[in-house]
């Protein structure tokens, strides 16, 4: 808890506790009512000018759905918590987790009986690629208030499955386009959390209500703190950094700074016009896969945009 004060007077202005699965976690509660209860201060750019502010941080709670019951979305209204649930498909839900879809689908309809927004999460793989228009229907008919799609990104257990479970480039169009349309039918807004190289994405093509990024939050926006202490740039790194004792000296880490300063490029983006705004795809991936933070991530190519191809 001391750690949550000391980040809160830091600037952290938002906390998300996740897991495995959080619910399991002995006094989580208290650990994200005292989150509550801090002001975080920061300093915020509006108007061209900076201010001081001192808030309440936001509150994000990740869950399997599993354990959510009344008690658990009675907790998250009261202390505006956001809630965001895993609802990796429906009839592939089973063979993906060996869990049951239906649980998640009531942990919706509980939260939104009780007033919670909720957040419908979604790794998207080879398997449950085919589904995915119905699972994301599912979700916001069950009322999820808006989709965060991840597309499979290796690592830990899924790092014997890649074959079997990475999308390919098409694949990742795919996936784009079914949940564009689903959200447009719906009349609703997604984002998907993995950037995305902006030479993957065709020029021809406009995502109006999923945002698609290709720059890595990593370091800049957010980081994590792992279960033993140490400070991660993402929860998809496997690279731990000092421990939460020692934030001070993070910024002289030179990992942390890599991610900072952006000096993960592939060598084949040399010369790329837009390489200030994108960062070829996940660079913790690419290290997962390849050993080096700076490869390109296998299955994607690279191809430099020079002025006369810049996209728009
Ligand atoms: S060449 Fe590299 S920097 Fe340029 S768009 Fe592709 S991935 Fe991004």
């Amino acid at each position: 808890m001391d750690l949550i004060t000391q980040l809160a007077s830091m600037g952290v202005t938002h906390f998300s506790f996740s897991g495995g699965e959080a619910l399991l976690k002995d006094g989580l509660f208290d650990i994200i009512a005292h989150a509550a209860q801090q002001h975080s201060r920061a300093i915020e750019v509006s108007d061209g000018l900076l201010h001081n502010t001192v808030k309440w941080p936001g509150l994000s709670l990740l869950s399997n759905g599993r354990l959510v019951d009344r008690s658990v979305v009675d907790f998250c209204r009261a202390h505006s918590i956001q809630l965001s649930l895993s609802l990796p498909g429906l009839r592939t839900f089973g063979s993906l987790t060996g869990g049951d879809p239906d649980l998640v689908i009531e942990a919706f309809r509980l939260a939104r009986r009780a007033g919670v927004f909720t957040v419908l999460g979604i790794a998207v793989t080879k398997v449950n690629l085919p589904e995915l228009y119905d699972t994301i229907s599912q979700g916001l008919l069950a009322g999820a208030d808006t989709v965060l799609l991840n597309r499979f990104l290796p690592g830990g257990r899924g790092l014997m499955h890649q074959d079997k479970l990475q999308l390919s480039s098409p694949e990742v169009l795919a996936m784009l386009d079914t949940a564009e349309e689903v959200l447009a039918a719906a009349d609703r807004r997604g984002s998907l959390g993995t950037e995305i190289a902006l030479c993957q994405l065709p020029q021809d093509r406009t995502y109006r209500h999923i945002t698609v990024g290709s720059t890595c939050a990593a370091a800049k926006s957010f980081f994590v703190v792992d279960p033993s202490g140490y400070i991660r740039v993402c929860n998809h790194s496997p690279v731990r950094l000092v421990h939460c004792r020692d934030i001070d000296t993070l910024p002289q880490d030179p990992y942390w700074q890599g991610f900072v300063f952006r000096r993960y490029l592939p060598a084949a983006c040399s010369g790329c016009d837009v390489g200030h705004k994108c960062d070829a795809g996940c660079r913790e991936a690419a290290h997962i896969s390849c050993g080096v933070v700076d490869a390109v991530e296998p299955g994607y190519d690279v191809r430099p945009f020079t002025t006369s191809s810049q996209p728009t």
